[in-house]
């Protein structure tokens, strides 16, 4: 087996931002994470998100001032 049958080619173009979207896009995963960040976790994960899935980071915040004492600041 070659080494290309091991391993996938790398994309020519790589952006490491969508792939964080992508990642994080999942609203279970906002359903069962955002409550455990701290305001400024969830604030800079949101800002991330939104360069790419400004819906998703807006999930993310939604489901963190369910629980956050200071709602106002996201
Ligand atoms: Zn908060």
């Amino acid at each position: 087996m070659s080494a290309d049958q091991m391993f996938p080619p790398v994309p020519a173009y790589y952006d490491p931002v969508t792939v964080f979207a992508e990642v994080f896009a999942d609203t279970d995963l906002a359903g069962d994470l955002a409550e455990a960040l701290t305001c400024s976790e969830v604030n800079v994960l949101a800002g991330l998100l939104a360069c790419r899935d400004p819906r998703a980071a807006e999930a993310w915040l939604e489901e963190h001032r369910q629980q956050c004492p200071t709602p106002h600041i996201h």
